[in-house]
This record gives C-alpha cells, structure tokens and sequence, in this order.
C-alpha cells in the first residue's frame, strides 16, 4: 500500500534544535551542514566517542584502525572543510598509498596496483598484455557511467526510485549498464583471470558480489584507479578527530555515551517533535536526522505505527550487504613482502560469494584482506613487529553461524591461509590479538546483522531502494549515512551529510 503524502502538517519552527541521532562519519557530516545554515544542532551518540565505524583499538603499543582503511574522493572532505571556510591541510594529513593495493594468489602470483601509470601498465603487462589496451577501454567505459550517474545520484539528494524514470535517465539507461553484473562487464575488457578477479573485488566496496550486482557499480573501480586512494597520517581515525574537531568549531554540541532511546512524533505521528535519550530525558527538535541503520531505526527508534511497520517490514525483505570477520594481530616480527594494503585471494571466488550471499556461511576458503598500516606509520606498531588488520568478508549474522562458537576455529583457517601465501609462521609470531565478528559490528554499532553497507545492492535496482533521504511516515524525520543514499563508504556518507541538510534546507522553502 502506498505510504499516504503528508501535505497538512504545518511547518516546523526554525528555531527549535535540530538532532542527529548517531556519530558515525554521515552524522558528523550533516550536523556541520546543518549547523552551517545556522541551526541549532545536537548530535548524540551513545558510544564514548565519534566515528562509528570508522574506529581505532590500541592495546600493547599497537594501533588498529578497526573500520576503512582507505580514503578515496578526498576531494569530497575537501568540500567540507571548503564549505565551513577551513582548510583540509590544516586538520589532516593525506597520504597516498602506492601501490594502493598488493594483490597475492596462492600460486605465487603477485599484482600491485600502482598509482603511477608507467609502473601500472608494467604490473599489468606481465599478467596479460592484451589487458593495458583493455585497462584503457574499461576506464573510458566506466568513466562514462560515472559522469551519467554522478550528478543526479552522488552529488544532489535523490529523492526516489521515480528520478530512474526522468527522461534524461530513459535515454542514457544502456549507458549505466545496470541489466548485466560486474563480472560479466569486466571479463570484456580483461582476458587475465587474475585481473578480473581484481576488478570484481570492488563489488565488495559496498558489501555485495560481483556476480549478482550491476555493472553501473564499476565506477568504484574507475574512482580508485583514475584518481587514487589515501591514507590518514597518524591512522583513519584522524578523520573522525578532524570532523569531530571541525563540528564543535561550527556550533554542534556533540554528546558522547548519550543513546537516543525513541524518536518522538506529535500525537497523530505526522509530525517529529523530538527525541527521548536513554535515561528519560526528553529533547525537543524541528528535524530528526538518523544517522543510525534504518533497519534499526524502523524497528527500535521508531513508534509502533502502521506506515512505520509497512516500511521496517519492507527493510526487512531486502537482502543485506557483508559484513565482516576481523583478526586484529601484533605480530613480533617484520613481513617485508607485505604492503599497506594486501588481497590475498581465494582460489574460486563465485563459490566465496555463493558462501556469503546463498548459504549464509563464512567462506571456506576466503579472500583475506590485511592492513599494514605500520608500513605507512611506523609509530602503529613497536619496533621489528606488525600492526595486522585482517578482514575477511563474511555473512551479516542472520541466526546461522554461532560466531560465539566458530569465531576461533575460523582464526585457524584464516591464518593457516595466510602462512600458506608466504606470511610463514604468522601464528607463532603473533603476541597481541582481538576478534571481531558480525555480531560485534551489530551491537557496537546498531547495525542489523553487522552488515557494514546497508542493503546489498545484489540487484539491478537495489541501490535505490534504500529508504530516502526524508522519511515519508513523519514531517521533519530524516536519514543520513551508508544506510540511505548514495550509500556506504567514507566519501559516500559524507555526501549523504551534505544531502540531506540541502533537503532539510529545501523542505523548509
Ligand atoms: C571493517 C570495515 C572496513 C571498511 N573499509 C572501508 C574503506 O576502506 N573505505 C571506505 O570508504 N569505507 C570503508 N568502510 C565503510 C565505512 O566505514 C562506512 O560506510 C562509514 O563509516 C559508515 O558511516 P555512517 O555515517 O553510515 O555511520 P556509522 O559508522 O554506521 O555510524 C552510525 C553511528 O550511530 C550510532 N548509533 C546507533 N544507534 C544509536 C542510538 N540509538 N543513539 C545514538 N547513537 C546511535 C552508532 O554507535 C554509530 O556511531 C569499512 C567499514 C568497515 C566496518
């Protein structure tokens, strides 16, 4: 049944607080927007402190960024900093990483994808040939894509599947490519299998298999090789201390350790008219801005009402992006043959993604993913050792795996793996470690299932059936973050940021 279109409610006070219910890197983003058009804004989020995903663990003389370790579009934080009047280079430090990625199969084969072209048509040379030409034409390919899609659905607020229908989007549908997968696209353009499998590993950028989501989702891979990836000096989380910093300097009264409990709507539940925080104390505000999961949202912040229920029951159906398994280790010696970013890949990767997206299960023989960054910095880590962060993509935890149970048998596997690929005797050397699981990501963040992206985008359309920017049960009820549009990543929720305080400023002309 349609959701019913609000046109009688009257508009909301400008003067009255504006909430962002969540720290993660989109609710950071929105407040200094909204705080930016001059509102009154809070921010509240109920763990110690601000980043949400984008997180650290130090323990032992170790430092972890324990969330993205990769900043692409940096010139989007760019904008942010611009928009507040600010200089990016006087908050943080961005350093490239080259090779971005050092790619590693089991027979030996070693790919690094370089930044410097020369160095990359090399590395590209000595796989296949053929493929520097079809490098080429893939760029030109999905630059296209990028240029169709990225102004109506990165850069402005999208408002609905109905904005797929306009007639510029009509005309230029076979140019996005959305009705075949990535896989089918990249093997166009590669006849190296060790390069399609690189290319179909950026389907894992917003949580979903190459083998199932469209070929529109190629941009990512075109993003990350024609304009490069960065580091934060000093670790990701400096990103989170920048924003953080940034927002206290524009206005926003950013409370820590605080949960919102239940977001509150007018007597008829048309109208936003605050918010309740865990211990009782009620907050009145004109906007709500969750930047919390929506699935969450729809189900625990919300009030029992039958469009909320239609909506948390529609979110429910989709299916949900990956999430992942996680090894944080110290390790007492030096692996020269590691990067600061390393793929170590499975042997077949249709069956990893049948592993995660049909039978629920960790993948048996998984792509490992590990994070050097005492490459980079060597302060992350004591002298002679390692600070490891090894990710391996695994189910959003949906009942199936007991990960109380299986998380430390599942260590074995991934380690055995890793010393069969030349990490020779890692556990041996290994003298600090953590394990994080779905099901960590799910508690310490509200994210249903751990999912770290969302919904998937597993189908030709799914990405725009994420919910909207501004909720349609409620006036003044909004979403920002990887959970809504444009969707999950670092430069993508700050995006979202920036949307939705447009939206919220459009609503109230
Ligand atoms: C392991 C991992 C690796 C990743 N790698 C990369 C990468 O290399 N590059 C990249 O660009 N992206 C990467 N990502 C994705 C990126 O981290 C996320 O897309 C992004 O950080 C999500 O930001 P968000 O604004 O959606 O909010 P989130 O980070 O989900 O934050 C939401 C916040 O809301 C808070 N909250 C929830 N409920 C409440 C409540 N009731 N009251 C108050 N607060 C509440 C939560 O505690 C959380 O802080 C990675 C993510 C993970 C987990």
């Amino acid at each position: 049944m349609p959701t019913p279109q609000l046109t009688s409610t009257p508009r909301p006070s400008p003067l009255l607080p504006t909430v962002v219910v969540g720290g993660g890197l989109g609710g950071l983003a929105a407040a200094i927007h909204l705080a930016l058009q001059g509102r009154n804004v809070s921010l509240y989020e109920k763990n110690e402190r601000v980043g949400g995903k984008l997180n650290l663990h130090s323990a032992q003389g170790y430092t972890f960024d324990t969330g993205p370790s990769l900043l692409t579009m940096p010139w989007v934080l760019h904008d942010l900093f611009a928009a507040a009047g600010r200089n990016l280079h006087d908050y943080l430090e961005l350093v490239p990483v080259d090779p971005i990625c050092r790619y590693r199969w089991l027979d030996g084969t070693q790919f690094d994808a370089w930044q410097q072209l020369p160095r990359l048509i090399h590395a590209i040379e000595e796989l296949e040939p053929a493929d520097v030409q079809g490098l080429f034409r893939f760029l030109a390919y999905s630059s296209q894509i990028y240029s169709l899609i990225a102004d109506r659905f990165l850069l402005h607020p999208f408002s609905g599947v109905h904005e797929l229908f306009s007639p510029q989007m009509l005309r230029n549908g076979p140019r996005i490519d959305a009705l075949r997968t990535m896989d089918s696209a990249v093997r166009d353009f590669f006849r190296s299998p060790y390069l399609r499998q690189v290319f179909n590993r950026y389907a894992t950028y917003n949580g979903s298999s190459p083998y199932r989501t469209p070929a529109t989702f190629n941009v990512i891979a075109y993003i990350e090789f024609a304009e490069g990836g960065w580091y934060v000096r000093g670790g990701m989380y400096q990103l989170a201390r920048a924003l953080l910093r940034l927002s206290e300097e524009v206005g926003v009264t950013v409370h820590t350790n605080c949960a919102v409990q239940q977001v509150l709507l007018d007597p008829h539940g048309r109208q936003v008219r605050g918010v309740r925080l865990a211990d009782g104390t009620e907050q009145a505000a004109a906007h709500v801005i969750i930047n919390a999961d929506p699935r969450y949202a729809y189900t625990q912040l919300l009030p029992e009402q039958p469009a909320i229920r239609r909506t948390a029951h529609r979110l429910a159906q989709q299916e949900a992006s990956c999430s992942g398994y996680v090894l944080l280790l110290g390790v007492a010696r030096h692996y020269p043959q590691l990067a600061h970013h390393n793929i170590f890949f499975s042997h077949d990767y249709p069956r990893e993604f049948a592993a995660i997206f049909e039978q629920h299960v960790p993948p048996a023989d998984p792509t490992i993913y590990i994070n050097a960054s005492c490459v980079t910095d060597a302060e992350h880590a004591p002298d002679g050792h390692m600070n490891l962060f090894v990710l391996v993509n695994a189910p959003a935890a949906n009942g199936r795996v007991d990960w109380s149970r299986e998380a430390h048998g599942y260590r074995n596997i991934v380690l055995h793996r890793l010393e069969q690929m030349g990490l020779t005797n890692l556990s041996e050397h290994i003298v600090y470690q953590r394990i994080i699981t779905p099901c960590d990501f799910a508690q310490w963040f509200h994210a249903a299932g751990g999912a770290i992206y969302g919904s998937a985008s597993n189908e030709p359309f799914a990405a725009f059936a994420r919910p909207p920017l501004r909720a349609r049960e409620a006036h003044g009820l909004y979403f920002t973050g990887g959970g809504t549009h444009p969707g999950g990543g670092i430069p993508l929720v700050l995006l979202s940021g920036r949307a939705v305080a447009q939206q919220v400023q459009a609503d109230q002309h």
